[in-house]
């Protein structure tokens, strides 16, 4: 049976609501049968920064997602080890799901950065990338002031409209060092999980 995918990279370090609501409003508007959450083994982005380990970030993801029936999370990422590249994770999804359409999705700040992705030409043959907003990310007045990404790219890119929810993995992990509240900016079960296991002090 043909599936229509989204795929949701990151390295969810904490995944944070902000992602959950991006995660269901991508489900929701295009339509989707359901959201594979697939965190980074190590982002290319942030190479040489020491994050948590994958085993607790894949926790908190199976955590987050729980009480949902159309988000699951993959390993498939932690499993390879290494760089995470988009494009190798979506040539292996599409061997494993040979039936399915793929739709990745990520926020306006990582799209600023595909042009520094590996194989984009690949990528966007493999699967359709879906555009949310974020804070201080709005959507393009007009294709030529965001980049000089090419025609293949933009024939395969979806924008997509986000209430802002100004929330960042970041500020999370900042406000948890210095012994601030995070509640509402998490769920519960990943909130506990993060103090239960000392994560961020
Ligand atoms: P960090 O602050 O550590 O960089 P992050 O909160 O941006 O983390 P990531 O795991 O890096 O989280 O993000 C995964 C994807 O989710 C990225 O494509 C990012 O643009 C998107 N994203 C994260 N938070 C939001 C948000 N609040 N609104 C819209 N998109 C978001």
């Amino acid at each position: 049976m043909l599936l229509k995918t989204g795929v949701f990279g990151g390295t969810f370090d904490p995944v944070h609501i902000g992602h959950l609501a991006v995660a269901e409003r991508v489900y929701c508007d295009l339509g989707l049968d359901r959201i594979v959450f697939v965190p980074a083994s190590v982002s290319p982005f942030k190479l040489g920064e020491v994050g948590t380990p994958g085993e607790h970030r894949l926790a908190m993801l199976k955590l987050a997602i729980k009480d949902n029936p159309h988000f699951t999370v993959s390993d498939i990422e932690l499993q390879r080890g290494g760089t995470s590249y988009t494009v190798d994770t979506m040539e292996m999804l599409r061997e494993r799901y040979p039936q399915d359409e793929f739709y990745f999705i990520m926020g306006m700040d990582s799209f600023l950065e595909l042009g520094g992705w590996k194989d984009v030409k690949r990528l966007v043959e493999l699967c359709q990338l879906v555009v949310v907003t974020r804070p201080g990310y709005e959507l393009p007045q007009e294709q030529k002031e965001l980049s000089t990404l090419p025609p293949y790219v933009w024939q395969r890119t979806r924008f997509l409209e986000m209430p802002g929810l100004d929330i960042a993995a970041t500020e999370i992990r900042e406000r948890i060092k210095k012994g601030r509240s995070v509640r509402y900016l998490l769920t519960p079960e990943v909130e506990s999980y993060i103090y239960e296991n000392g994560i961020y002090r």
